[in-house]
This record gives C-alpha cells, structure tokens and sequence, in this order.
C-alpha cells in the first residue's frame, strides 16, 4: 500500500513529466520499496496487479499523448533493456526472487538454527515440495510454499543442484545431484519403488573402504528379468561419480559463476522465461548512444511503430476523421510514411546520404530503416553520430509533424534540417567528451561529421 501512496504523490507532483522521466520514477519507487517487506512476504495477486496499473497509468498518463493508451504491452516494458524492454522491475517476479532467497538457505544452510527450527516444525524444504497444509502453517510458510509449487518457480529449483562430497545432506533418490534435470526418483521410478531406502541419504547408502565408496543398495524384492536393462543403466550412472569422503556436499546456484543464490541473477532468470521480444534489433545500441533518455525513448517507441501516429491511434480504437498523413494529406498516416517515404520528409533523408556519398533506396519499415541506417550504413562512420543523426533527424520530423497538427504552423523541410542538425550538435557538445567544435563550422562541414 506504501507504494501505492509514493506513486499517487509522484504522479500529484510531476503531472507533465514525459515518458523518460516516469519510467526513471517508477523504478526509483520501486527500489524505495520496503524491499524487507517484499522478501518475507509473497505479495497477492489482487495488490500486485493493482499496484501494475497504477504503475502502467503513470508511465503512459500525463499530456503526451492526450488519452492513457498503453502503447506497449506490460510484460515487454519489463525486459530489460537489450530485449527490447525498458527494464522496469515486474514485481511479482522481483518478489519471487527475493522470496527465493528463503528456499536457498533452507536447502543450503541446514545446521543454522532457524533452518533447524522449520525443519522440526515443517519438516524442511522437502516439505515445500511434498508436505501437507496444516492449519497451524504460518502466513509466511503458506506463501513459501505456494511461491515453491508455482509454475513459474520450477526454473530457479531447476538451477539449483547439489554437488555431492560425503553424501550426508543429499537423499539419495529425492534430490538432484548428478548434474541432471531430474532425480533418481524420476529417472527410474521403477527402481524408486521397490527401494528399502527410499528417504535415505547417499551417506547412509554405501561405506567408504580406503577412501573408495562402495554401494549397499536394499531391495524388496529381486530384480526381474525384465528389469536388468535399467538397472544395469543405473548402475552405469551413479557409479559414475565419485564421492568423497573429506569433502563436504555443497548446494551449487546455476546461474551465477559465484555458485551462490543471488537475487539479481534469479530475476534475470525468472524474467527470461516467457521473453518473446528480441524484434531482431539491436536496442543496445540505442540504449548506449550519446543522446538524452527522452531521446533514447522516442526511438524505443519509433522503432516498436507505437507512437501515436493517425493510423496507430486508430488500430486503438481512437476515434479520428481524419487518417491521412498531415503533411500530404495523400497516405494513412504510417510511421513508415511519414518520417521515411512522405513526399515532404523523404528529402531530408537523401540529403543525409549526399553527406556520406552513398544514394539507393531506403526500407519503409521503422525497424528495417533503423536497421540498415545504423548497422548497414555505418561501415567507416562514427557510430555514435551516425545513429545519432537517425534519431535527431526523426525526433525533428515529429516535432514539426506535431506543430503543424496542433498549433497549425506550416512544416518546413529548411527548418526540420535545422533543428535536427542542432540536435545532434547539441547531444555531442554535452555528451561527448572534448567535442567542442562551433555550431557554424560543424553544419558546413557535414561531409567530415559523422567520420
Ligand atoms: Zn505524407
């Protein structure tokens, strides 16, 4: 609830703020959590999607685009950064990560006190998994548990895997220790079920005789002919390993070279489940340009086709009389035609080759534009100016595109040329370390400045 009053008060201050601005907000927010909270307890569905829309609303709200349409999906705005996302925290998963933490040092750390405490009271981490809901369960241990048996938790057990030393913490059957997906249990269900030791540790299992560990395996019944196959299959694989006697069994966490549970790794892990983004574009790269976060996030959107265009509002069922494009009233107006292939800006863009001696036509698409501008065109050019241009060039293109719409003034190429030329000056004169060559000279000299 806390955050829901810092959120409301931000958006009561800052109601203007552009779409950088909020999504630099909402992750401060976030981090100004009570984040003790969020690790001990698993936040309910109803709070965590109340707590999403308040967070959507606010990113898209304010006056930029008149109505708070949700321009791109929620889960995509979640990824991070080189995904294609614009790396805001999705709760439920950061929760779940935090909340990992508790399951991590249950199955690592059992001579600790409390860990001995739950094991008594609960019966451990195995009872996570297995045990039955009691009615003396706390809320904390009810929310473990449903954390535990989620779908979405099987990637983070999936990641941890015991390495087995003396074999005195590892059940033998139950437990995943020889660098497998599944148990013993799982792999051989059969074997599982006719075992006199079916709870026990490997320890228990075996001796050691002269450091060499020798197996003592209990059935209930002999081995049917039919059952050789997997048993000699079985054999094969636990023989395989060796244990040994002075080294301790360790609890390795998959995902981070450390080998230790951290959260940062487990939300990337839970966060990469489900990621169908990658729109083959390399979001990096705008990510790592000299150029403002407002800027960055123009393109973001630009290169996703959601901003809002005519023809995009429309798809969002925004009512408008007219789609045509704005500037020459002949095309719906697509973000591919008005800021790539329109009669009044594809100029700007032939003018932008003339620099770099290069002519041929140019791809319609935002995504296939910026594509081929920026990594096709680049070869020999400074990178960071190139790409650069690409982006003061359309955020001018939109700018004018605006004042024309809602302020009536005439959209002239002359001066969309200047402000963008301006704009990219503007970036490498804060943003770039020693540049400091004047205005004047650096838009006469346009064939040396994006070398
Ligand atoms: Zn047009």
């Amino acid at each position: 609830m806390l955050l829901c009053l810092v959120l409301i008060s931000a958006i009561m201050l800052n109601p203007c703020s552009m779409l950088a601005g909020r999504v630099t907000l909402i992750n401060s927010v976030l981090n100004a959590l009570p984040i003790y909270l969020l690790s001990f307890f698993k936040i309910p569905q109803r709070i965590a999607d109340r707590l999403v829309s308040l967070q959507r609303n606010f990113m898209w709200g304010g006056d930029l685009d008149q109505k708070k349409i949700p321009w791109v999906k929620w889960d995509n705005i979640c990824l991070n950064k080189r995904e294609g996302g614009l790396g805001i925290k999705n709760l439920v998963k950061f929760n779940a990560a935090l909340m990992g933490r508790w399951i991590w040092e249950l199955y690592s750390n059992q001579n600790q006190p409390w860990v001995r405490v739950l094991n008594s009271k609960y019966g451990g981490w195995s009872a996570l998994q297995n045990g039955k809901v009691h009615c003396w369960d706390s809320h904390w241990w009810k929310d473990l548990r449903r954390l535990y048996q989620h779908n979405d938790f099987k990637i983070i057990h999936q990641n941890m895997a015991w390495k087995a030393g003396c074999g005195d913490k590892i059940r033998f059957w139950k437990d995943r220790w020889l660098g497998e997906e599944s148990t013993l249990q799982q792999k051989y269900s059969q074997l599982f079920s006719i075992s006199k030791q079916q709870n026990d540790f490997i320890s228990t299992m075996g001796s050691f005789s002269q450091n060499i560990w020798r197996w003592d395996l209990k059935w209930r019944r002999h081995l049917f002919e039919h059952e050789e196959g997997v048993a000699v299959a079985f054999m094969e694989d636990i023989t395989a390993y060796t244990l040994q006697n002075h080294l301790k069994d360790k609890l390795l966490w998959k995902a981070d070279p450390s080998g230790l549970y951290s959260t940062r790794s487990a939300y990337r892990l839970l966060s990469s489940q489900n990621s169908t983004a990658l729109d083959g574009i390399n979001f990096q790269l705008v990510w790592k340009l000299k150029i403002p976060p407002k800027a960055a996030i123009f393109t973001w959107r630009l290169i996703k086709d959601r901003l809002p265009t005519r023809a995009n509002l429309h798809r969002r069922n925004v009512e408008l009389q007219d789609l045509t494009c704005p500037l020459c009233h002949s095309e719906q107006e697509e973000a591919g035609h008005l800021f790539f292939h329109c009669r009044y800006t594809v100029g700007l863009w032939w003018e932008s080759l003339r620099w770099i001696q290069t002519f041929g036509a140019l791809p319609s698409s935002p995504t296939s534009h910026f594509s081929l501008w920026c990594e096709g065109l680049v070869a020999g050019r400074n990178q960071n100016r190139w790409c650069g241009w690409w982006i003061a060039l359309t955020s001018a293109i939109w700018k004018h595109r605006n004042l024309l719409i809602f302020q009536g003034i005439p959209f002239i190429n002359s001066k969309v040329m200047d402000d963008a030329l301006f704009l990219a000056w503007s970036w490498s004169k804060a943003r770039v370390k020693g540049f400091n060559i004047p205005f004047n000279h650096w838009s006469s000299h346009l064939m040396e400045a994006f070398d």
